[in-house]
């Protein structure tokens, strides 16, 4: 499983998981990759990117000029970008609040994903549990999911 940054044509920057990078190219192009921000299925993987495909070169445009960038956004951004304590349990602690606004579907998550990717039900944030090899298959269909830690009332 790899996780990927990616940008649309509007400069919106995001991360995908997906179960490749051939998934990824696939999934781009059957249109099924998008900016959650702003929909545009004009989606671009950044040079940043852990994962550097060099299987062959991919036919989307150049990176604009450094110039139409604000300037406080770093033009190259470092390979390894360092994480203090601070910033982790920040991003936990979010992860956690989105968890539990979520909707808690139990073992049914990768059907209730399924149902909600493809239209069948009301699009909603959901939570659950979900072996690993469901979580492939999930992400191989172009489904987002993103782990969660668990809190600490859940460590029993
Ligand atoms: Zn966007």
């Amino acid at each position: 499983m790899i996780v990927l940054d990616l940008c649309c044509e509007k400069e919106h920057r995001f991360e995908g998981w997906f179960g490749s990078a051939d998934a990824f190219e696939g999934q781009l192009a059957r249109g099924l990759v998008e900016c959650p921000v702003c929909g545009s299925k004009s989606v671009k993987r950044l040079p940043s990117a852990p994962y550097v495909q060099t299987r062959h070169a991919a036919p989307a445009p150049a990176q604009s000029p450094t110039q139409a960038k604000p300037a406080d956004v770093p033009s190259a951004a470092p390979d390894h970008m360092p994480v203090s304590p601070e910033t982790a349990a920040v991003v936990i602690s979010m992860l956690r609040k989105l968890a539990r606004e979520a909707e808690d579907v139990g073992s049914r998550l990768p059907e209730e994903a399924r149902r909600i990717h493809y239209g069948e039900t009301e699009a909603r944030s959901i939570r659950g549990a979900a072996s690993r090899d469901e979580v492939v298959e999930l992400l191989e269909e172009g489904i987002m999911l993103m782990p969660v830690p668990p809190s600490d009332e859940d460590l029993h």
